[in-house]
C-alpha cells in the first residue's frame, strides 16, 4: 500500500498500543501506558508526532500525560471531558491528516462500549479500540445492543480488505465463543487454527480484516440464520431482529 508500518507495543495483560511508523516518524494509537512507548521510540530512534485515542478508558489513554511530557504533540480524540489531554476533538465525519505519513483519517462515532467511542479509518487501516474485536465486540458498559449493532454495521460497511487493528488480544477466546454460536462455520475453524499457532509463538493475531470479520464474527452476523437460531436457543425464545440477537449473544459471551 505504502511505506507505513504498524507495530504493536504490548501493555498490561493483553492491550496493544499501535505505533504507526514511516521513516523516523511515529504516531501512537491508544497509549494506555507511556513507558513501553517511550522505550520503543528510543530503541527505534523514532520521534512521536501524534497521539490518537479511541475512548476514555485508562488502558487506552493512561499514557497520554507521560508522552506529552516528552513530546509536544496533538492528541486526537472524542468529545469527552474524561480525556482532558485531548487537544483535537473529533466527531462523525471529521477528517484530519497526519502529514508525516501522508494519511488522512476519517472519524466514525461508534458508541456501545462507551458512549463517546470513536474509530479512525485511513490508508486501508481501521483503529477501532474496544468496539470491534477480532471475532468479537466490546462489552456494553455505556451503550445498548442497538447502538453496538449500528456501530458494528458502520465498520462492516468498510472495504473487505480493511486491516482491523483493535485494542486487545482477545482473538482466541472470541473464536472459542464464536464456535459455540456457529459450530459449522468453516471460517471460524480455519481462523482458530491460525490464531492458536500465532499465540503459541507469542505473535499477535492482529490485524484481521473486515472480510474475515463478516465471515466469522457472530456480532456482525446477527442477521444470519445460524446465529439467530443459536441465540434463540440460548434465550429460550425465538428472536426476530438482529438487535435482540446481539443483546442475547453479548450476554451469553459475558458468562461464557
Ligand atoms: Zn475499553
Ligand atoms: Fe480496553
Amino acid at each position: 500500500m505504502n511505506d507505513i508500518s504498524v507495530f504493536p507495543v504490548r501493555a498490561f495483560q493483553d492491550n496493544y498500543i499501535w505505533v504507526l511508523r514511516r521513516g523516523g516518524d511515529a504516531a501512537v494509537v491508544d497509549p494506555g501506558d507511556a513507558q513501553p512507548v517511550l522505550d520503543y521510540l528510543r530503541a527505534e530512534g523514532l520521534r512521536l508526532g501524534a497521539i490518537l485515542n479511541t475512548h476514555h478508558h485508562a488502558d487506552h489513554v493512561g499514557g497520554n500525560a507521560g508522552l506529552l511530557r516528552h513530546y509536544r504533540v496533538p492528541v486526537y480524540g472524542p468529545y469527552d471531558d474524561r480525556i482532558p489531554t485531548v487537544s483535537q476533538r473529533l466527531r462523525e465525519g471529521d477528517r484530519f491528516s497526519l502529514a508525516e505519513f501522508g494519511i488522512e483519517f476519517s472519524v466514525f462515532e461508534i458508541p456501545g462500549h462507551t458512549r463517546s467511542h470513536i474509530a479512525f479509518y485511513g490508508a486501508g487501516m481501521l483503529f477501532c479500540g474496544d468496539t470491534l474485536f477480532a471475532c468479537g465486540c466490546g462489552r456494553l458498559f455505556e451503550g445498548t445492543p442497538r447502538q453496538m449493532h449500528v456501530s458494528l454495521a458502520k465498520l462492516a460497511a468498510l472495504p473487505d480488505a480493511t486491516q482491523v487493528y483493535c485494542g486487545h488480544e482477545y482473538t482466541v477466546a472470541n473464536l472459542r465463543f464464536a464456535k459455540a454460536v456457529e459450530p459449522a462455520n468453516p471460517e471460524i475453524a480455519i481462523w482458530e487454527r491460525e490464531a492458536n499457532a500465532q499465540r503459541a509463538k507469542n505473535e499477535p493475531t492482529l490485524p484481521s480484516t473486515i472480510a474475515r470479520e463478516k465471515r466469522a464474527n457472530p456480532f456482525l452476523r446477527c442477521d444470519q440464520p445460524g446465529v439467530i437460531e443459536a441465540a434463540g436457543r440460548h434465550a429460550g425464545k425465538p428472536l426476530k431482529d438482529p438487535v435482540s440477537v446481539l443483546g442475547v449473544i453479548r450476554d451469553w459471551k459475558n458468562n461464557f
